[in-house]
């Protein structure tokens, strides 16, 4: 129908600190299936910025994008990605004390 393509992915709007106490408390990296060293990294600006989210180019059932995140082996450069929807959903059903707090 229409052939502009508006990408809204706002609602998938992860932290650096969220994406943090995803993989720390839910899915640890542990060691790099190619390098077997134990340092990984998310690649980005600044640690106040919202992690960066690539478009993998699937679509959902919605048709909405299907976003991922990536972490990147600080020694042989080597990715893992995570979709960030499952994240995004783990963070919401596990909020961080503070932030449960806060809505008090
Ligand atoms: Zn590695």
């Amino acid at each position: 129908m229409s052939s502009s393509k508006i990408v809204d992915d706002s609602y998938l709007d992860i932290s650096f600190k969220e994406a943090v106490r995803f993989f720390k408390k839910q899915s640890s990296p542990g060691e790099c299936p190619m390098c077997k060293s134990v340092s990984w990294s998310i690649p980005m600006a600044t640690e106040d910025a919202s992690v960066s989210l690539s478009d993998t180019g699937m679509r959902d059932l919605n048709g909405s994008p299907v976003l991922e995140l990536k972490m990147q082996c600080k020694v042989c450069g080597f990715l893992r990605a995570h979709r960030a929807s499952f994240i995004r959903d783990w963070l919401d059903s596990n909020p961080a004390p503070n932030e449960v707090s806060d809505d008090v």
